[in-house]
């Protein structure tokens, strides 16, 4: 059997050229249906007759004067080379003189750029954004080559400056997501907080111009809102890049909260996260995570365990030892870590300095009680909370770390980053999590909504 596919153009005038554009031929015997080669081939060719089309048009209709209707005189041509998923176009662009009554100077214009706009596609370009945020540019431009006919469309070196130059898009126009969140309901009461919590951890990123293999890291701020229904949204930033305040008021903000409003920030207290939870004070109220603090506790209890059972009385030593662990436990979960620490503190006396293993858990008894003391002020009564139903762990948001900074940043060992470049990228990747890019890209390119321009499917 023997198949063509033409494409059929009818211009504003009605008139029709058609062109041919495969000629297929299948025995019974033969692969059925397209093969993935065809199908590169035959977007690819219908592709190059759309846009020439397309261009032609454009080209005539911006080849007059706008003002008398004369018609502008030609000042050479020069090519284009516009990219799309479809393969990379080579374009003949026209240059035209301007009218003499719109100017005295003698400057040209080229229609068919101006018509273009940028010289890659919007949905290359989303193509482009969508996997980098996900995969490596070596993976995505190896998947990405074997169901589109990208030859020559793009090159990772391009592919990463446009995904660079989105990032800071994406970065400055942050405050027009913003969400007018009108401050009072229907009955005229302050709106309810749409967030039950945010919870924020901090991840490393190896940095480019690392002298060593321990040194070199910069910091990234991760963090996921908890949202009284609906899936959380994801945000991350570079500290070095960015103002951590800024930051949240903006991810609060686009997400309904009302700034008196005050929202519930968790972190597991550790260096990095605290100094933010801080600056995050201004917008509501921070929490530390309850698991850190019971895992901290449940690995002292495995030191005690551990301790030696030479001496005579040593069981009951060790019986004791545990009880005080678990005495000093109930103050912390009930919100008064300051009992908790008391106790504890008698513990270290229980326990002495006679063996290397009492020496090493003394160590271990310090480090907890610095925690505690560095996150005293946001201990809760986590009994309380818990009772309300309100949320105590931030287990919602490992996993959103994982997602953004583990699996493209440090897991690939051998990736550095600078700052900046990590910043953009991230900025990029955390819309792709939160399903919010193909919005930005309609935002941005009009033409590309799916209501804009129905497509007309033969039945
Ligand atoms: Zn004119």
């Amino acid at each position: 059997m023997k198949m063509r596919v033409q494409l059929v153009i009818e211009d504003a005038s009605g008139a029709t050229t058609s062109t041919d554009i495969a000629a297929i031929e299948r025995r019974t015997d033969d692969l059925i249906g397209l093969s993935l080669e065809e199908a590169k081939a035959m977007t690819g060719t219908v592709q190059r007759f759309m846009v020439e089309a397309q261009a032609r048009e454009a080209i005539v209709q911006n080849s007059t004067c706008p003002e008398c209707q004369s018609r502008l005189c030609r000042n050479g041509t020069h090519r284009i080379h516009y990219r799309t998923p479809f393969g990379r176009l080579d374009l003949d662009s026209p240059r035209f003189y301007r009218c003499r009554c719109q100017t005295s100077r003698r400057g040209s214009i080229s229609p068919l750029a101006l018509w273009l706009g940028a010289h890659t596609s919007p949905e290359l370009q989303y193509l482009e954004a969508q996997f980098a945020a996900l995969l490596s540019y070596g993976v995505s431009a190896r998947i990405l080559a074997t169901v589109l006919a990208l030859e020559r469309a793009t090159s990772i070196t391009t592919w990463k400056r446009h995904v660079g130059t989105m990032g800071a898009r994406l970065d400055r126009e942050a405050h027009e997501r913003i969400a007018a969140v009108p401050a009072l309901n229907d009955f005229g009461l302050p709106k309810r907080n749409p967030l039950q919590a945010v919870g924020i951890d901090g991840g490393y990123v190896k940095a480019s111009d690392a002298p060593s293999r321990q040194e070199g890291w910069f910091e990234v701020m991760v963090g996921k809102s908890l949202p009284r229904a609906g899936t959380g949204q994801v945000f991350a930033f570079v500290h070095l890049e960015a103002k951590p305040t800024e930051r949240m008021e903006r991810f609060l903000a686009e997400q309904g909260v009302f700034p008196a409003r005050p929202t519930t920030f968790l972190s597991d207290g550790g260096d990095s996260v605290r100094q933010a939870q801080g600056d995050f004070r201004a917008f509501g109220e921070p929490i530390l995570d309850w698991f850190h603090v019971a895992m901290r506790m449940t690995q002292l209890s495995q030191a005690i365990k551990g301790l030696p059972a030479d001496e005579q009385d040593a069981p009951d030593h060790i019986e004791e030892c545990l009880r005080t662990l678990r005495r000093a436990k109930a103050p912390v979960w009930h919100g008064s870590p300051h009992r908790a620490l008391h106790t504890i503190e008698e513990l270290t006396w229980d326990i002495g300095t006679e063996s290397e293993r009492a020496q090493a858990l003394q160590d271990k008894l310090e480090e907890f009680m610095n925690y505690v003391m560095a996150n005293l002020a946001t201990i809760p009564n986590y009994a309380d909370r818990h009772r309300h139903g309100e949320p105590i762990a931030t287990g919602f948001v490992e996993s959103a770390v994982n997602q953004v900074v583990s699996k493209r940043f440090v897991k690939q060992q051998q990736m550095r980053w600078t700052p900046n470049g990590a910043h953009r990228l991230l900025q990029v990747r955390t819309r792709v999590l939160n399903q919010q890019l193909r919005k930005d890209f309609e935002r941005w390119h009009p033409q590309l909504r799916s209501d804009s321009d129905p497509v007309r499917m033969a039945a």
